[in-house]
């Protein structure tokens, strides 16, 4: 994709975002109808209750049927590189994109976003006190944060991450308003033994024991097998939907609303892949860590999330 598409996207944005909005304001004709009519002052309170909750469900609906795109930069970034990133990444239409950046530059990308949102890598289970390095979810809430990736697997591999750390990881992100981004995924020695899902199964247990049925449904699931992690190797459309699929029924069966939430798949996702994993059924957008370094890489899953036509 050459620089002239990326300037195309941010010139055909607000027109595209309009038209969003157009088909979002549903819900307003759907509270235009229940308005219809004369005022009665006995029902007047429980329809303005059934105004908002009809608001509420159109806007959940219309923003559930846009994949989302998140970018891990990991340990990645300088100000003048993220300068230039930024400032060629931009929000689509009919894709919610969010990039998760090093504490230090949250300040640096809140500015300069152009309509995605803002995320970080990952918090602490605590809230404040003598924790030192520790940064808490009401920090990032305050830093202007809506997600914050928890249980990537390079910090159960490296840094000690246990499932139950996740799970009060992912706790104190919903105490502050975030929404976490909970990691699940099998090594290949654990795929090659046919535990796929006995390992997802035990990793998402953990953040339910912590978060509930209703924290899992506030909450976005990203499959990422750690053999696809950075390795260029991702798994086949065909072998994600599988497991995806496995991971909505399994989030059904535990109470949690499954088919509203999103399942992202992550691992080694790039522009030549993506529409095909982004057409299966259940894989509700990516995860993306190399290749959200690149503007042009970026964008173009982006707009694979988007159904590609612009
Ligand atoms: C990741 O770090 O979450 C990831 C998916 O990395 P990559 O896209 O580079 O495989």
């Amino acid at each position: 994709m050459s620089e002239g598409a990326i300037l195309t996207y941010e010139k055909v944005a607000p027109k595209e975002r309009h038209s969003v909005s157009s088909a979002c304001g549903a819900g307003d004709v759907f509270i235009g109808f229940a308005l219809n009519g004369k005022r009665d002052d006995k029902s007047w309170r429980a329809r303005s209750v059934s105004c908002i909750i009809a608001r509420f469900l159109v806007g959940l609906i219309c923003s559930m049927a846009q994949k989302l795109v998140v970018g891990n930069w990991k340990l990645n970034g300088a100000f003048a590189t993220n300068e230039a990133l930024l400032g060629a990444c931009c929000a689509l239409p009919r894709v919610d994109a969010a990039v998760c950046v090093p504490f230090p530059y949250l300040a640096q990308a809140v500015s300069r976003l152009n309509g995605m949102a803002l995320g970080a890598q990952t918090v602490s289970e605590f809230q404040s006190g003598a924790y030192t390095g520790e940064v808490s979810a009401e920090m990032l809430a305050e830093m202007g944060c809506r997600y914050v990736i928890v249980g990537h697997s390079e910090r159960r591999a490296l840094f000690g991450e246990d499932d139950a750390t996740v799970g009060r990881k992912a706790a104190a992100a919903l105490r502050a308003g975030l929404v976490p981004i909970v990691c699940v995924g099998e090594t290949l020695a654990e795929r090659e033994a046919g535990q796929v899902m006995e390992v997802i199964g035990r990793q998402l247990g953990a953040v339910l024991d912590l978060i509930g049925a209703q924290g899992l449904s506030r909450s976005v699931v990203a499959y990422e097998p750690v053999w696809a992690i950075g390795t260029g190797r991702a798994a086949g459309a065909d072998e994600a939907q599988e497991v995806h699929g496995h991971i909505r029924r399994w989030l059904a069966e535990h109470g949690a609303s499954a088919a509203e939430m999103r399942i992202l798949y992550g691992g080694s996702v790039k522009a030549d892949n993506a529409a095909s994993l982004f057409g299966m059924p259940d894989v509700d957008g990516g995860l993306i860590g190399g290749a959200s370094l690149s503007a042009r890489d970026f964008m173009a899953i982006c707009q694979a999330a988007a159904g590609g036509n612009f």
